[in-house]
């Protein structure tokens, strides 16, 4: 009140600081005002702090269910969800799971089936692999490698096994996931493991090959054992090289 009156003084200095004056405290209230929020901001977040981690874990493991299912060809989120899939006891991350094995089966539902037959089989495989696999991580990956699965064009095997009971849903909570594959896959993944196998066993030869002793004379030290491998070089009908090997010293050379 006095503040004010003197606020209006015509005495310039008089009001000027008051003014300053008046500014100074209205900063420092505000000031107050907003600690106290944040204080009590952070109280609660404390508070809460155990319970929003879980929030946000429960919420990147659906955003990863989500982006699985968005990174198709096909968007599959469009095909509707039939009533008696989702079961409101289970939890968001169990029914979303729910969600995309059907939405995957049905993408590409192999003749023969139907939709009823895909919710069912859907259901059972969810709540099988959820009483076998305890481990929530482990749960999510086994139900996203089968989706992935049964996503891929080539792996009609897969659907038709598992929609007609061949592949059983406690099979599918166990089998090795690299089972899952198509024969497309599993063929690729054959071929890389054959050539990967050539390759230790061309270093194993190396390693174990026999030593001569006394058949060549290292230049470098001297040495007398050594190995010797035979190598075609060019075309078929030119003559192998032969590489030496100094055991002693690692000396490679080439003759021919
Ligand atoms: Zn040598």
């Amino acid at each position: 009140m006095t503040l004010g009156k003197l606020q209006k003084n015509k005495n310039e200095e008089i009001s000027g600081k008051s003014k300053k004056l008046i500014i100074k405290w209205k900063s420092i209230i505000k000031g107050i005002k907003s600690n106290n929020t944040n204080n009590k901001k952070n109280k609660n977040n404390e508070n809460q702090d155990s319970h929003t981690t879980q929030k946000t874990n429960n919420n990147n493991n659906t955003n990863d269910l989500h982006k699985m299912t968005s990174n198709s060809s096909i968007n599959s989120n469009d095909i509707p969800i039939p009533n008696g899939l989702v079961n409101s006891n289970h939890s968001d991350i169990r029914n979303s799971i729910k969600k995309m094995l059907y939405r995957a089966f049905m993408e590409f539902l192999p003749t023969g089936f139907n939709s009823t037959n895909v919710m069912d089989k859907s259901i059972l495989i969810e709540n099988k692999i959820f009483d076998i696999i305890p481990e929530r991580t482990k749960y999510i990956n086994r139900c996203k490698a089968i989706v992935s699965n049964l996503k891929d064009p080539d792996n009609e095997e897969f659907r038709i096994d598992i929609l007609s009971g061949k592949l059983s849903p406690e099979v599918l909570a166990k089998m090795e996931v690299t089972e899952m594959a198509s024969k497309k896959i599993k063929n690729e993944r054959t071929q890389m493991e054959e050539e990967a196998f050539d390759a230790t066993r061309s270093d194993w030869n190396q390693k174990h090959a026999l030593v001569s002793e006394g058949m060549y004379t290292c230049r470098k030290c001297k040495g007398k054992r050594t190995t010797t491998q035979e190598i075609q070089m060019r075309s078929a009908d030119e003559p192998m090289s032969i590489f030496i090997t100094c055991v002693d010293c690692g000396n490679q050379w080439r003759i021919s």
